[in-house]
């Protein structure tokens, strides 16, 4: 790391203790900057990294509410505005009990060099809760929401901050989401929230923008060392939107998937999944993934213990969370022959883990770029909803497919002009960087 650079992290530590997930994004992305800070000195004398660094805002609320028993739960939301030099603030919700300060810094900062190198005019922002949604019926979610909404409303808006799905977020609670913010704010604004239902204001494809986003980069990684995803066999870890949408798409493109999971352990398949029944299971029943292996027969098992890297693979798609994927698994997918790891979720990779990919010469390519396809179509949902015009699932898709190859060009040249071809962690971070970084010094010093 540059020795500015290194400063700031030590003042990054000292002023956001016990926050190790932004401690551990806010280094990844330290650790590339040197280059261009050594070619753009304008940039050190402005401070820009310093800035960057700093949410423009951070809320944090109360969210009480009723169970179905008639008892009072308090729950705690966070949004964190990061940055909005390239447009409103835009990322995902998360649901879930391991929420925290850290956790939304650390999903906001990401967010930010996402958004820029999507070239789509979209800023930096992260939300949730650790309320857990599992196990709680329909009613409960939907007082959750509104109590959730009824806050956060305030600092929304199309032109200001515009949330969507993340992990636990999904289309019923963007439903509960929209209804209240509609209610409270008397307004129709089609684009305060982006995963909305297809016949109210959602755009076709931004449920699977995400998963089909990945594996496309996925198919540009390969593509660039003369192979492609057919006959591939893969893994896939998760079993939410990222995932199910990644198997999608790599069946579609002649792969074969062995392999999805959820926090209760994994399922093998030696037929492959069979997409149907997982999306029976999980998005109908919301089920587990043992019920899978059950229902499928004799070429299903499910493992409680052990992780589906274990399972040797030509491909690695990580979708479910942070730091699931350890150097140890990394050593063993090495083992075992794998040629390209891609980041569904964020920073499911350790950096320990990509240092063995990056040494192994096993193409990797970071969330930042790999998974930003969903916030991709979620701005081309803002875009229909300004413009009152519904988009067709054809059109969004080539859109979407335009937009994963233009980020892996613009990943790939960055790495390449800063002496690191091949390297699309650097070369994702120092494009983002750049781009927001013009714009923070065009607009003056606030
Ligand atoms: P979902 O809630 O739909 O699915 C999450 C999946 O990951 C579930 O199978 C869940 O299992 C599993 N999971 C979550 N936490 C853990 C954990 N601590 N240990 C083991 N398994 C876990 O979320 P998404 O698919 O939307 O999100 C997955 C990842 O992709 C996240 O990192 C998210 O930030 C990222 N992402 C999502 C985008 C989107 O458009 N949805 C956009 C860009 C990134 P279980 O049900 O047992 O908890």
């Amino acid at each position: 790391m540059a020795t500015g650079a290194e400063q700031l992290y030590e003042e990054i530590l000292r002023r956001n203790p016990g926050e190790p997930e932004f401690h551990q994004a806010a280094r990844e992305v330290l650790e590339s900057l040197g280059p261009v800070l050594a070619e753009r000195p304008e940039l050190v004398e402005a401070r820009i990294v310093e800035r960057i660094c700093e949410p423009e805002r951070q809320i944090i609320f109360r969210v009480p509410w009723q169970d179905d028993a008639g008892r009072v739960q308090v729950n705690r939301g966070f949004r964190v505005e990061y940055n909005s030099a390239l447009g409103p603030y835009k990322g995902g919700l998360r649901f879930h009990p391991s929420v925290n300060l850290g956790i939304v810094k650390f999903l906001g900062f990401e967010q930010i060099f996402k958004n820029a190198l999507t070239g789509l005019g979209i800023g930096g922002g992260k939300g949730g809760s650790d309320f857990d949604p599992r196990g709680r019926s329909d009613a409960e979610v939907m007082r959750f929401c509104q109590a959730f909404m009824t806050e956060l409303h305030r600092h929304l808006g199309e032109h200001t901050d515009v949330p969507a799905g993340d992990i636990g977020v999904g289309g019923r609670e963007i439903g509960y989401l929209f209804g209240q913010y509609r209610r409270i704010t008397n307004r129709w604004e089609g684009g305060v929230l982006t995963g909305k239902g297809l016949g109210w204001g959602g755009s076709p494809v931004r449920t699977e923008a995400t998963g089909y986003g990945n594996v496309l980069f996925t198919a540009e990684m390969l593509r660039a060392r003369g192979e492609d995803l057919h006959g591939q066999q893969v893994v896939v870890s998760g079993s939410g939107n990222v995932a199910l949408y990644s198997i999608e798409k790599a069946l579609a493109l002649g792969a074969n998937v062995l392999t999805c999971s959820d926090s209760s352990g994994y399922v093998v398949d030696e037929k492959g999944i069979d997409l149907d029944l997982l999306k029976q299971v999980k998005e109908v029943e919301r089920a587990r993934v043992d019920v899978y292996a059950e229902r499928r027969g004799s070429s299903a098992r499910f493992v409680a213990d052990g992780q589906v890297w274990d399972v040797p693979a030509d491909v690695a798609l990580p979708s479910a969370t942070q730091n699931e994927l350890d150097a140890d698994a990394a050593l063993t997918l090495v083992r075992n022959g794998v040629k390209a790891v891609s980041e569904g979720a964020n920073m499911p990779t350790t950096p320990e883990a990509v240092r063995v990919f990056q040494e192994a010469g096993v193409a990797f390519g970071p969330g930042k770029a790999a998974n930003a396809g969903g916030v991709a179509t979620s701005a081309l949902e803002m875009r229909q909803n300004a413009g009152r015009e519904p988009l067709g699932f054809a059109q969004v898709e080539a859109e979407l497919a335009g937009i994963m190859r233009d980020i892996h060009t613009t990943c790939a040249a960055s790495a390449e002009h800063y002496g690191c071809p091949g390297d699309y962690v650097t070369g994702a971070n120092l494009a983002g960087f750049n781009r927001v970084a013009d714009a923070m010094l065009a607009q003056g010093l606030i």
